[in-house]
């Protein structure tokens, strides 16, 4: 036996292993054997190294003979390496009682080195045998030096004879299968042949212990090439997913990993295997009422329980435009309506003019002016009258009844999108086709929305609900009616001339955008902006880089959502009266759902936001906090926007001046 001339006289498989990876290849004729014991395999061999005889030495030698262990006593650290290195034992017990003696750490160190060279392997068992009145003692140092296990004093006998017995079928059996599985992986990774899996005496092994073992074997049995197209699947499997990748890397690393590292490792595949990845856990219950209904409100899609209404639409078919008959076009907007769009431009343009100029239709007229400053039409290959029917078909579908959610709310995030759009790092970023999407995707993004949230949908059992399982079921509904409004009638599809394969394109980065606005992929978003967008631009000063990462198209897909979720939601970075005003129209929109809620015995999705007690500033401050402040930070680094990063801190302080004196309105009352 190849095995007995390396002076390895307690021959195991993996020892067998060990050696052929060392190129000493234990074959017989064309079969590689691997040879794992079946036996119990503590037989034999216990080391205990205790300097004095007293009870507990007794009680150790006592139990190794019941439980048919061989066992050796050394009374010396030398005596104890020596005799380790002669009879490699599976289990050394060492008397860490008395320091006087010697130091039973640095003994298991010396004994764990030995152990590593004779196998390769660092999984030997020490226990040490300590005094009761050092149980509180941390185990820390213990395990440092290599100590499996601490056995407190107890001489009774059957105690000893327990602990090994638990020992030995718990940890050193599962090492011994693991030892087992190392040595077939290793033996079928250098092998070309066939294994056989024998126990000591050359016997071909069946039903034995190593259940997972022989299942891997049957997988490949006789030809090599089957065995190696086998492992390609196998491992193809593995390279599917990059979280897969990642948790296959972070489980390898474990493997050489010391204590403390492996298990924080497996606290992070803990959380690598969680689905919600980016939204932040919700604290607990005392925290800010505030904060804890917007997360419930906007957050979530309806995990509260219907309670048997059904929430009726009011429409259900898209609305035709009632003023499609009258012909409008950029020539033909009428001067005082024009005036008000003077400086749309502007980060400070008032949009409220806009929409009493021209008696709440702000949309069609502001899309007309824009869409045309950003060449839509051109790059559409579309007629204006095309795109004014299309956008008078899209502003008639959104509900002038909604305090907020109308289309002045649709007109306002188009402008701050064609804001941000004309920002130096965007257009660097972005190509037209992105611009016209982005310009479109605002347009549409809240379409048809009836004044009511996600989770009051869902509790409601509404129809849309229904149609989208819970599931982003606005975001949803606005897009998939928007390409409804869109493609059902010639006269307003602005898609009509485009190429097949650039309409796929932009459309897809519509839908993508339209459906970046659902507030429970918030925290997803602007997580992924900063990790593959701000950090590394962070970090990195030449251009070539700098245009390398704002191009790569999965970053120009982030832009793009970071984009259109800042344009819907800068409310609070607007100059103050406007913040106000938008304040306004949002409180009122929650008051009328809270009071339908109550009225239909519905769940209350938004408690605080009943008429009766809401403080408007609070809730201001509860959303700039939670939603806005991050957000904006990680936008203003990327485009650079001090205006509104000014106003934001106008517009907090305001809110934040009305809550110190208490105070529940929009504005403080006149002197
Ligand atoms: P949208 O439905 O407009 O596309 O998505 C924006 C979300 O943020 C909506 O759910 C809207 O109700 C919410 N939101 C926007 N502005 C404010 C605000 O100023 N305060 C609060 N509490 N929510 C807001
Ligand atoms: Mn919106």
């Amino acid at each position: 036996m190849p095995l007995k001339s390396h002076g390895l006289t307690q021959a195991r498989g993996y020892v067998k292993v060990c050696c052929l990876v060392g190129g000493c290849m234990c074959t017989l004729s064309d079969c590689v054997r691997v040879c794992v014991r079946t036996v119990s395999p503590l037989t034999g061999t216990v080391l205990l190294v205790f300097a004095k005889e007293d009870s507990q030495n007794n009680g150790f030698c006592w139990a190794c003979e019941k439980a048919n262990f061989r066992c050796n006593v050394a009374r010396t650290p030398e005596a104890a390496l020596e005799c380790f290195k002669e009879k490699h034992h599976d289990l050394v017990i060492i008397d860490h009682r008395h320091s006087r003696y010697f130091d039973a750490e640095s003994l298991c160190r010396e004994v764990l080195l030995i152990h590593f060279y004779l196998n390769g392997f660092v999984d030997l068992f020490g226990v040490c045998c300590c005094r009761p009145d050092r149980e509180e003692a941390s185990v820390m140092p213990l395990i440092k030096s290599g100590f499996n296990r601490r056995y407190v004093e107890n001489a009774n006998m059957m105690a000893c004879y327990n602990e090994l017995l638990q020992l030995e079928r718990g940890e050193v059996l599962a090492q011994f299968k693991l030892r087992a599985c190392n040595a077939i992986f290793t033996a079928l990774e250098q092998s070309q042949e066939a294994i056989e899996i024998t126990n000591e005496d050359q016997v071909i092994q069946v039903g034995f212990n190593y259940s997972v073992v022989v299942e891997f074997v049957l997988m490949f049995p006789g030809s090599s090439q089957r065995r190696h197209s086998s492992m390609a699947r196998i491992h193809s499997m593995t390279i599917e997913a990059p979280i897969t990748k990642v948790i296959n890397i972070i489980n390898a690393a474990q493997e050489s990993s010391p204590m403390p590292v492996a298990e924080a490792l497996d606290r992070v595949l803990e959380i690598l295997r969680t689905t919600e990845l980016y939204s932040p856990q919700l604290g607990t219950k005392e925290e800010d009422p505030h904060t804890n209904d917007l997360v419930g409100g906007l957050m979530t899609d309806g995990l509260r329980r219907l309670s048997g209404n059904e929430y009726i639409f009011a429409a259900k078919q898209p609305h035709l435009p009632s003023h499609l008959a009258m012909p409008l076009s950029l020539n033909d907007i009428p001067p005082h309506v024009a005036q008000t769009m003077e400086n749309e431009d502007s980060w400070d343009f008032d949009i409220f003019n806009l929409e009493t100029a021209c008696l709440k239709r702000p949309l069609t007229y502001l899309g007309l002016k824009i869409f045309s400053r950003f060449g839509v039409c051109e790059f559409l290959s579309c007629p204006e009258a095309t795109l004014r029917s299309w956008l008078q078909g899209i502003e008639a579908n959104y509900h002038s009844t909604n305090s907020y959610h109308n289309s002045s709310h649709a007109a306002d995030v188009l402008h701050a999108t064609a804001y941000f759009l004309c920002k130096e790092r965007v257009k660097q970023s972005l190509e037209q086709i992105d611009e016209v999407a982005a310009l479109i995707a605002a347009t549409v993004h809240d379409v048809d929305h009836p004044g009511r949230t996600n989770s009051f949908l869902c509790n409601a059992g509404s129809e849309l609900a229904i149609l989208y399982n819970d599931t982003a079921v606005l975001e949803s509904h606005h897009a998939a009616l928007a390409f409804q409004i869109t493609t059902r009638d010639d006269k307003c599809n602005i898609f009509r001339n485009m190429e097949r394969n650039e309409y796929r394109t932009l459309r897809q980065a519509i839908i993508d955008m339209v459906l970046a606005t659902e507030m429970t992929k918030h925290f997803e978003h602007v997580n992924k902006f900063v990790n593959s967008i701000n950090k590394p631009l962070a970090g990195i000063g030449d251009e070539e880089s700098v245009k390398g990462i704002l191009t790569s198209p999965d970053n120009r897909i982030l832009v793009k959502r970071m984009l259109i979720k800042c344009a819907d939601i800068s409310n609070p970075c607007r100059p103050l009266e406007l913040c106000i005003e938008w304040a306004g129209r949002i409180s009122e929109e929650y008051f009328a759902q809270t009071d339908e809620e109550k009225r239909q015995s519905l769940p209350v999705v938004m408690p605080v936001f009943d008429r009766n007690t809401c403080s408007i500033p609070k809730s201001q401050i509860s959303f700039i906090d939670y939603f806005i402040t991050d957000m904006f930070d990680a936008w203003d680094a990327f485009a650079d926007l001090p205006n509104l990063m000014q106003h934001l801190d106008n517009n907090f302080k305001y809110w934040k001046g009305l809550d110190e004196r208490k105070l529940h309105s929009l504005r403080p009352p006149p002197e």
